[in-house]
Order: structure tokens, then sequence, then C-alpha cells
């Protein structure tokens, strides 16, 4: 892992990210940590609280926002798409499928290229002080943590020492995963072994055959498209995948990214005949 954060130290700085590496005593000293080997330092990365940002966004955002409505099935009908959910049908001149694991529940077709992976995460009570001041990643990103102003600790992943069971759409946590989560927060930060954990949560994502997002035209909706499979890494991604999904919804020619992230880049997407999106 070392060597591998050694590459993307030249690779990010070849690309104009001022990254730093920092070895091993530095990085435990810095984390107030023990066991890290060292560690790639990003300067530019942040911590957010997603639902706040959802929040913002909604209340910015001139669109009008239907929550609670599932829809249940699309179909086209004269050139448009009616989309049935439970409160009303709604008729739409084209649709925008932002589903990610959830995309195969609503068109089965698109399966072979998104598949449902369960996360799940914990957050202390509050510790008495704030030793982490930034956001961390380790054992090749399997494990995530960050602590709040208040000294709560949020930390998740452990996924690869239960990859069969964190497979699928059931949103529960588990006694098993959690556990390995405490041990390894336990033995990295021995000043959190004091604290109990106050919350416990899942969450489905939805991971793509190369683990890069995809975008692709909605099978027999003409102008509709979706994008999906970002793998866990959505937050970063989101934001280049609205934009690139206004491009292509507006018609602009050779949308940046387009190429990069088509879901004609799979062998198996001539089994669902996607049309080329609008616009590329
Ligand atoms: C525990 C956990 C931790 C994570 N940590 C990080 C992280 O640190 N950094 C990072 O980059 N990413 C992280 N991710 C991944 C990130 O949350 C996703 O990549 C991102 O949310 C994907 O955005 P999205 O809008 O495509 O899909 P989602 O955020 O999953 O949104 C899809 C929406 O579609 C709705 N929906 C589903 N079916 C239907 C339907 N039939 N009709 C109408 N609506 C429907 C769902 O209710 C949901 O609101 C994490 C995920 C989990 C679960």
């Amino acid at each position: 892992e070392e060597a591998r954060l050694l590459d993307s130290v030249s690779l990010l700085r070849a690309d104009g990210m001022p990254v730093a590496f920092i070895p091993r005593d530095e990085t435990n000293r810095r984390l107030v940590a023990r066991g890290y080997g060292g560690a790639l330092y990003v300067p530019s990365g942040a911590m957010l609280h997603p639902v706040r940002l959802v929040r913002h966004l909604a209340g910015e955002s001139e669109a009008r926002l239907l929550t609670h409505h599932r829809v249940a099935a699309l179909q086209e009908a004269g050139g448009d798409v009616v989309l049935e959910t439970p409160v009303r049908r709604i008729r739409a001149g084209q649709v925008v499928l932002a589903l990610n694991a959830y995309l195969p529940q609503l068109v089965p077709a698109l399966s072979p290229f998104v598949r449902p992976v369960r996360a799940q995460m914990l957050a202390t009570e509050p510790a008495a002080s704030r030793w982490l001041q930034v956001p961390v990643y380790s054992h090749e990103g399997y494990y995530y943590l960050r602590q709040l102003a208040d000294g709560v600790v949020m930390l998740g992943g452990a996924r690869h020492l239960h990859a069969d069971e964190e497979q699928g759409y059931e949103d529960a946590t588990t006694e098993a995963l959690q556990a390995d989560l405490l041990r390894y927060l336990h033995f990295h930060f021995p000043q959190a072994r004091g604290l109990g954990v106050r919350h416990r949560w899942s969450g489905v994502m939805g991971f793509s055959p190369d683990h890069l997002p995809v975008v692709g035209a909605v099978p027999g909706l003409d102008g509709s498209v979706w994008a999906a499979g970002f793998t866990g890494h959505g937050m970063g991604f989101g934001f280049r995948f609205g934009r690139l999904l206004a491009d292509v919804v507006l018609g602009t020619p050779h949308p940046d990214g387009l190429e990069l992230f088509s879901v004609r880049r799979f062998p198996h997407a001539q089994t669902t005949r996607p049309s080329v999106p609008a616009g590329e």
C-alpha cells in the first residue's frame, strides 16, 4: 500500500495536486494514533454533512422536488415518459435516473452495470477531546473515519472482512462487522477504548464492474439517461456527474467525460442495446 501511495504522490502532483507522503512516525504523531505505516496527505480533502448538503442543494435549486414518490415503473408514451408512483402519475419529456444501487430494481436490464453492496458505520459518544482533525482512509480505503467537532468519532468499513454478507439490498447492521469496526478503532486509537457507541447504521452503495461510475441511455426511452455505479465514492464524483448529465440532457456536443464514463466501455453493454445518449 505504501508503494501505491508513493506512486499516487507523483501522479497527483503531475495533475497539479499539492499532496505529500508523510512517514510512519509523523503520521501516527499527527493522528494521535498507532499502527499506521505512513500516509498520503491531501490538503484539499474535506468533510461534510451529507444531509445538510442535500437540504442546501434542495433550497438553492429552482426545481420542484417531489419527495416520497417512489417510481414503480417507467413507460414510453408517444415520445414522452410516464412515471408511475404510488402518489400520482407523472409525464415527462425525458428522465434522468440517479438511483445508483437501486437502478436495477427499476430497470432490470441495467443490472450488469451496477450491483448493491452494503456499507456499515458507527458513531461513538463524544470523546473528551478532538484528536483527529482530518478524515482518514486506510487499508486501501476499506476503513474510513473522522471525528466531529464535539468529539464524536464516525467510523465505517470492514467490508473486506465480510465480503459475502455485505452484498445485496438488505439495509441492516451486523454484530460481527460492527465488532470489527470497534477492534480497528481501539487498536489504532487506544484513547477511544472507553467510548460507547451511540449509533450504528448501514447504506447500500452501487458498484460498477470496473469501479468507475457509468453513464448511459435508458433502454427503450429515447433521450433519457442514467448514471450509477459510484462504487462508494459518489460524494466527489456526484458533482461532476451532475454537470455531465446536464450536458447530455441539454444535447451539448461532446460533453467532457462522456467518453470516459460511457456504458459502452463494457462489452456486455451490447446486450442491453443502449442508444447513444443525446449529445455524444
Ligand atoms: C455508509 C456509507 C458511507 C459512505 N461514505 C462515502 C464517502 O466517505 N465518500 C464518498 O464519496 N461516498 C461515500 N459513500 C457513497 C455515497 O453515499 C454514494 O456514492 C452516493 O450517495 C451516490 O449518490 P447517488 O445520488 O447516485 O445515489 P444515492 O445517494 O444512493 O441516491 C439514490 C436515491 O434514489 C432514491 N430511489 C431509489 N429507488 C427509487 C425509485 N424507484 N424512485 C424514486 N427514488 C428512488 C433513493 O431513495 C435515494 O434517495 C458512502 C455510502 C455509504 C452507504
